[in-house]
């Protein structure tokens, strides 16, 4: 079995994508953790760790992956929802 793998978009290390939180952009632009990684809509890969989250924030990530403006407060609602899992 090949386990498929992905890039985190902070920290950019490559881990079984089951170790890495998914970050999906949906329809209607919301920005959210996809719990369950099969949500619709453009996807991007964290590690499950706050540091990364954080590193996410000040480098402004998100904007890169999804190639648009992302909020400061949508970063901070990811932290809040990363604390919540
Ligand atoms: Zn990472």
């Amino acid at each position: 079995m090949n386990n498929p793998q992905r890039t985190c978009i902070a920290c950019r290390n490559i881990k079984e994508k089951k170790e890495l939180i998914r970050i999906v952009r949906t329809k209607e632009g919301e920005i959210e953790i996809d719990k369950t990684g099969r949500k619709n809509g453009r996807g991007a890969y964290i590690c499950n760790d706050i540091k990364c989250f954080e590193i996410l924030k000040k480098t402004k990530g998100l904007d890169r992956s999804f190639k648009s403006q992302i909020a400061a407060q949508v970063y901070d609602k990811l932290i809040d929802e990363l604390n919540l899992l």
